[in-house]
């Protein structure tokens, strides 16, 4: 039994997120969470809301509320939906929790004790009506280049210049419109970055595993042009961890809070403490996880992301463990992940185009927003989403291949037999040659499964349904029942303990409708089908079932074509 140690990045806390975002790095987090506990590992699976930094202020500004209280509820609503979707956290913590603001204040004392803290200088641009410091892209105002009337001061949208609030012409808040603009000193911390690339490069090199994809992302960031820069971890809000020197007070840093970019990666740390304290145990539950010299070195410790997150990954979270000086575990793996697209352009949470997460479980069971999404996840190129994809996808790999065959199966055998597995009869070299079959194919799915290859899994996963189905077909012991009765029987116990078995391996993809298949089969016996021949005889005859309803109601094309006019743009 291995110790296996999986992060989800953080869902940002404002507003609910949509199917890309989910296939992005919680779905396939989950599904590879579930299969490794299917295989008697021990898994600590670790997600959060990212709660910190000025969109969460504005979200709650707009919303009327203080933002503490609008972070409290907005978890609460992201929390319920992860539930609705059967994702399986151990945890799923929130960045503003007490074991992050104390993880945080711990980490950039002991940076500054190593002396990879800097303070600098800089003149920002403050507002007299808003009372508070403008990042850069909440001034807005005219560019310069272009005379696009709403350029940030970052960027302009229009032209795509980059730019520095001061090159604005007329600027004015973002926030509340205003032009009483000034231009102030303030001091920020930042970490020296810099000073870490050779421990970084021999670090990243020490990676033979990893994709070239991420580790030439990663060298290109830390090596290219003049190379990984420093970066400041405060900033000049009210919401946030208050900058501390572990628990003495920073002078001069006095009303400053860290920066959301330092504090969310430490929050899968501190979230673990928050399990550990939710679970009643003490911190060395959290720290055999997390610290090498306290049990996590033989954890393998895997991380999901979409690519955008890659290089803040790979070096700044990774500057920061090792800048401690502490011996903190490092990740092991990253998997992530490309883009999916929505009926022929992007997703878009302004514009309120795709489905959201909220939207999708009001139509339909999660199991077929698993199957879809993960069977289509956007891993060597970008993937896009089609309602007639969706349906087709749902209704022939679900209804008609998995669905069919329970029903098939369940229903005949209460006909002919009762709801009881039938006795008599022996198998033959039919029934030999689909274990042989199952055998390979699942040797194969378990290989790819192992190695994070989502797509192809769920490829492997439906040709070991669609095994069971030419099976039936062939043997069709609706015509040998007429012939020759007990080889029916023999036939439907096979068949029976084929439902069983597809419950046990398909559960990491559709943990709903594996249950309602395991509960049919009257059975609570979950281990994985080591040997597929034993596994087929596990419920013995006389073993009682129930004929479940439908697993997989098809989608029709009338709803098909009302929930793509219903999602097609403009959320209300
Ligand atoms: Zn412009």
């Amino acid at each position: 039994m291995a110790r296996i140690l999986i992060t989800s990045a953080l869902p940002y806390i404002n507003g609910i997120k949509h199917l890309g975002n989910l296939v992005g790095s919680q779905l396939p987090a989950d599904l590879y969470a579930r299969y490794m506990r299917a295989r008697g590992h021990e898994v600590m699976f670790i997600c959060a809301t990212d709660e910190h930094g000025t969109p969460a202020e504005l979200a709650a500004a707009k919303a009327k509320k203080p933002v503490a209280e609008y972070c409290a509820e907005m978890h609460e609503v992201q929390a319920d939906l992860a539930a609705g979707f059967r994702l399986s956290f151990d945890h799923f913590g929130r960045s503003s929790s007490p074991q992050n603001h104390k993880l945080t204040q711990h980490m950039a004392g002991r940076l500054k004790a190593a002396g990879l803290i800097s303070e600098v200088s800089e003149k920002q641009v403050y507002s007299n009506a808003d009372g508070r410091f403008l990042p850069d892209r909440y001034i807005e105002g005219t560019c310069p280049n272009c005379g696009y009337d709403r350029a940030r001061g970052d960027q302009c949208e229009n032209c795509t210049k980059q730019l520095d609030p001061t090159d604005l012409i007329n600027p004015r808040s973002a926030i509340s419109g205003s032009t009483d603009l000034e231009v102030r000193e303030t001091k920020h911390l930042f970490l020296r970055q810099r000073d870490m690339r050779d421990q970084l490069r021999d670090w990243i090199k020490s990676k033979k595993d990893w994709p070239i994809l991420t580790t030439s992302i990663a060298l290109k960031w830390l090596d290219d042009g003049d190379g990984l820069q420093d970066r400041g971890i405060t900033r000049d809000l009210d919401w946030g961890i208050p900058v501390k020197d572990g628990e003495a007070e920073w002078p001069g840093m006095e009303g400053k809070v860290f920066y959301v970019w330092f504090d969310a990666p430490i929050e899968y740390i501190a979230a673990t403490a928050e399990w550990a304290e939710a679970q009643g145990l003490g911190d060395e539950a959290w720290e055999r996880w997390w610290r090498t010299d306290k049990g996590a070195d033989d954890v393998r410790y895997i991380e999901f992301m979409g690519k955008d997150n890659v290089p803040f990954h790979t070096l700044s979270f990774p500057a920061t463990l090792m800048g401690s000086g502490e011996p903190w575990k490092l990740v092991d793996y990253i998997k992530s992940f490309n883009y999916l697209n929505y009926d022929g352009g992007q997703f878009s949470t302004s514009q309120g185009r795709g489905v959201f997460m909220d939207q999708a479980l009001s139509i339909l069971p999660p199991d077929f927003w698993r199957w879809w999404l993960l069977s289509h996840a956007p891993e060597s190129s970008d993937s896009e989403f089609t309602w007639e994809n969706f349906q087709a996808s749902v209704n022939k790999d679900l209804a008609d291949v998995l669905g069919n065959l329970v029903s098939r199966v369940t229903k005949f055998c209460r006909s002919k037999f009762g709801e009881v597995v039938p006795e008599g009869g022996s198998l033959g070299p039919r029934e030999e040659k689909l274990v042989a079959d199952l055998t390979e194919k699942l040797r194969s799915y378990e290989a790819l499964m192992e190695a994070m290859e989502v797509r192809k899994s769920s490829a492997e996963l439906r040709a070991l349904w669609v095994l069971g189905n030419e099976y039936l077909q062939e043997a069709a012991p609706w015509s040998t029942f007429k012939t020759d009765p007990d080889l029916a029987a023999a036939q439907v116990r096979l068949a029976l303990n084929l439902i069983r078995l597809y419950a046990v391996v398909s559960q990491p993809f559709i943990p709903d409708a594996a249950q309602a298949m395991m509960d049919a089969m009257g059975c609570t016996d979950w281990s994985w089908p080591g040997d597929v021949g034993a596994a087929l005889s596990l419920l013995p005859a006389g073993h009682a079932f129930t004929t479940p309803d439908v697993l997989f109601a098809k989608i029709t094309d009338e709803a098909r074509e009302d929930w793509q006019s219903r999602f097609a743009g403009i959320r209300a």
